[in-house]
């Protein structure tokens, strides 16, 4: 499969050398130019594992076999995606089942996969920013990986409690930054390392974040996951609400649905980081300054994938009317949780972003899921202090919570983060 660069275009790029470089010239995306034919009756009668392999497989063409797709998918997808009924109408997509609780796990894993394969050299370092999920679940399928330096960016003060203890007690090669900022700032950070050709060249430097086009495509495989766990005849009548903050998930939901899933429409979910919902209203692109919420992992007010979604479109290949962007404040995001709570259904406040989605947007007849995109217990406190009830913390969380951070601390500044990437090279 050929990718091109979406702000230079004349720049293409084979998966594996996506998958390597990350980000293409002038910080553009790389995304596919044409999508390959897929037989969706077929793939739904198939189990996860199979079934994924044969989508990616399709998606990345002749650079891997077959054999070897299949084998990267039984690595990284060793956990279900169930579809849990919380009533006749509502389903949750419960795609925190992975080794960090949280949705993170089905891209990053496999992305751990895809550099594997990748990898030229014999010294990378990562570099990523995190929001919440993505720095665990990347610092899980790289921890003790040999020849692999990690470094996790990540908003100080920002996060859950629990959330930085997953990822910043582990040590050994990840190295995990607070940083004085927010989400945008960090994910800036990131951006201007990958501009400074030298630094990127000198320590093999590779991004982690969803804008690896690796994670992008490991995503599509669970909306497949969902359909096929749907009913039969309910199948032409499933919406979709994505909780969304940097608008991966949401792209690989498109994509799938460009591909052939017959999801009737997506609905973007966002908290009071309303940058899509506002585009979509007026047409007009006005990120604000990024505010903290309940749905932490949501707080990105400039979404680095939405320029994936416009080439969707303009390649014709999905059209506006599949998506809808809506924002869910915060109080209606714990009046979720409560009525989700009510129904018998434990959740956390991103699920809840969605979930209010869905319910504004269901019509009757329709087949509604909306994504369970983290595990509650990794938002012990909020959720507790919402619910007034409180919820066990699984093995992994309990063991993490009562070990000391190791993280180091920076301004956000750049000079600050080369000194660290230097640092852990040297290592
Ligand atoms: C990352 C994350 C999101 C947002 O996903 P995007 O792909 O960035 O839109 C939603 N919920 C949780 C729990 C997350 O960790």
């Amino acid at each position: 499969m050929q990718l091109n660069n979406l702000k230079v275009p004349a720049e293409q790029v084979s998966f594996l050398q996506a998958v390597r470089q990350g980000l293409g010239q002038q910080q553009g995306l790389f995304f596919p130019s044409s999508w390959p034919k897929l037989d969706i009756e077929h793939l739904l009668s198939l189990p996860l594992v199979q079934r994924s392999a044969e989508i990616l497989s399709a998606l990345i063409g002749d650079e891997l076999s077959p054999q070897q797709v299949h084998q990267m998918v039984a690595q990284a997808f060793t956990f279900p995606a169930p579809l849990v009924a919380v009533n006749e109408q509502v389903h949750c997509l419960e795609l925190f089942h992975g080794p960090t609780l949280a949705f993170k796990d089905f891209g990053g894993r496999f992305m751990a996969q895809a550099l594997a394969q990748a990898q030229q050299q014999q010294h990378t370092t990562i570099v990523t920013a995190t929001s919440g999920d993505t720095g665990a679940a990347v610092a899980h399928a790289f921890f003790k990986q040999p020849g692999v330096q990690v470094v996790i960016l990540y908003p100080k003060g920002k996060i859950s409690m629990l959330q930085e203890k997953l990822f910043t007690t582990l040590g050994e090669n990840i190295t995990t930054v607070a940083v004085e900022g927010d989400f945008d700032q960090c994910q800036a950070l990131v951006k201007q390392v990958f501009d400074h050709k030298a630094l990127v060249a000198e320590f093999n430097i590779n991004s982690a974040n969803s804008i690896n086009i690796s994670r992008l495509f490991a995503q599509i495989c669970y909306y497949f996951e969902a359909m096929a766990q749907v009913p039969v005849d309910k199948r032409s009548e499933v919406v979709i609400a994505v909780p969304s903050g940097n608008f991966g998930n949401l792209t690989a939901g498109l994509i799938a649905k460009a591909l052939g899933l017959p999801i009737k429409r997506l609905v973007a979910a966002t908290n009071l980081n309303d940058t899509v919902p506002r585009y979509w209203l007026n047409g007009e692109w006005q990120p604000k300054d990024t505010r903290a919420t309940l749905s932490n992992a949501m707080d990105v007010s400039a979404p680095n994938n939405w320029p994936r979604v416009e080439a969707l479109l303009a390649q014709g290949v999905i059209s506006r009317s599949d998506i809808e962007a809506t924002m869910v404040d915060e109080d209606d995001t714990q009046v979720g949780m409560r009525l989700l709570a009510q129904e018998g259904y434990l959740s956390e406040p991103h699920a809840a972003v969605a979930y209010k989605a869905l319910k504004r947007s269901l019509q009757p007849g329709e087949f509604g899921i909306f994504l369970g995109t983290a595990h509650p217990a990794k938002f012990k406190e909020q959720v507790e202090n919402i619910l007034g009830n409180p919820i066990a913390l699984p093995a992994i969380l309990a063991k993490c919570a009562a070990e000391p951070g190791l993280n180091l601390e920076i301004p956000a500044d750049f000079s600050a983060l080369e000194h660290v990437i230097r640092q852990t090279a040297a290592q």
